[in-house]
C-alpha cells in the first residue's frame, strides 16, 4: 500500500468563536489554508459547530479536506477537540453539548461576537449562547460522549498553563481514552519530548489553534495516509499510519 504525505492543521477557530477575529470566515480560512499548502483542516469552534457545514461545503472540489470539529470545555475547564467525519454526526453531538451549556446569553456589548456566516461571508445569525463557558460535562463524560457520537477526542494544547487537561488535572487521568494529544505551537518538539515522555504511547499532533488568518498553518502535523479522510486519521491515531511533526512551520 502506498501512502501519501498530507499536511494537517486540525485546530482552527472561525468567527463563531468569541475569541477569534471576525475575518475568520470559512471562506477565508480555506483560501488561506490552500495558499499555505495545508491539505486537511479541522474547523473547531468553542462548544458549537454552526460554521462547520458551510466550511465542508466550500471545501468540496477545492483540493482540501475539512473535518467538522468542535473544541469543548469540560466542567473542569479542560479543552478537548472533537473531530467528526460527517455533519450529521457533529450536529447530533452539538445538540448534546448545547443541553450541557450554562444558561445565559452572550453579551455582545463585550464585542465578543459569535457569527454564523454563509459562503459569501454574509452574517446569517449571531449565536447567543455562552459558547466560551465550561459545559456541565466532566472530562470523562465528555470524552465518552464524543466517542458515542462517532468522534475522535484530542486533548487540546496539553502544554498550556490554562484550559488544558494537564493544567487542570496535573496529568492525563487514567481511564480517559484520548485518541491523540495536541502540543501547541508554543512548545518545541524537543521540549515536548522531555516534558511529556510519560505519554509517549499516545499519538501526538501539533496544530495552529488559529484565531487569526495569519495563524493558520503556523504549526502543522504530517500524516502518511492512503487518502485525506477521517478514517485514515483515525488509523493514524491508532498507530497504523505514520505521524510526524517538528518545529518547522512548513516542510
Ligand atoms: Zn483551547
Ligand atoms: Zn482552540
Amino acid at each position: 500500500m502506498s501512502y501519501k504525505r498530507f499536511i494537517a492543521d486540525l485546530h482552527i477557530h472561525t468567527c463563531l468563536s468569541p475569541c477569534a477575529e471576525l475575518d475568520m470566515t470559512p471562506r477565508r480560512i480555506i483560501a488561506t489554508a490552500l495558499k499555505r499548502g495545508v491539505d486537511i483542516i479541522a474547523v473547531s469552534d468553542h462548544n458549537s459547530a454552526e460554521n462547520a457545514e458551510i466550511a465542508v461545503r466550500i471545501a468540496e472540489d477545492r483540493g482540501i479536506t475539512v473535518l467538522p470539529a468542535m473544541e469543548i470545555t469540560s466542567y473542569e475547564e479542560a479543552h478537548v477537540v472533537a473531530l467528526f467525519d460527517t455533519i450529521e454526526k457533529i450536529a447530533a453531538f452539538q445538540e448534546v453539548v448545547y443541553k450541557n451549556l450554562p444558561d445565559g446569553a452572550n453579551d455582545e456589548r463585550l464585542r465578543a461576537y459569535q457569527l454564523v456566516v454563509n459562503e459569501k461571508d454574509e452574517i446569517l445569525s449571531f449565536n447567543k449562547r455562552l459558547l466560551f463557558n465550561a459545559t456541565l460535562f466532566s472530562l470523562k463524560d465528555l470524552v465518552d460522549a464524543i466517542h458515542s457520537h462517532g468522534g475522535l477526542a484530542v486533548a487540546s494544547h496539553i502544554d498550556r498553563e490554562f484550559f488544558s487537561v494537564i493544567s487542570q488535572f496535573g496529568f492525563i487521568p487514567e481511564g480517559i481514552q484520548f485518541d491523540a494529544l495536541e502540543i501547541s505551537y508554543n512548545t518545541k518538539r524537543a521540549k515536548a519530548d522531555a516534558m511529556f515522555g510519560a505519554y509517549r504511547s499516545s499519538s501526538w499532533i501539533t496544530s495552529s489553534d488559529a484565531h487569526h488568518l495569519d495563524d493558520i498553518g503556523r504549526r502543522t502535523t504530517a500524516f502518511f495516509l492512503e487518502e485525506a479522510s477521517f478514517e485514515e486519521i483515525a488509523r493514524a491515531f491508532k498507530g497504523e499510519r505514520r505521524i510526524e511533526w517538528s518545529d518547522g512551520v512548513m516542510e
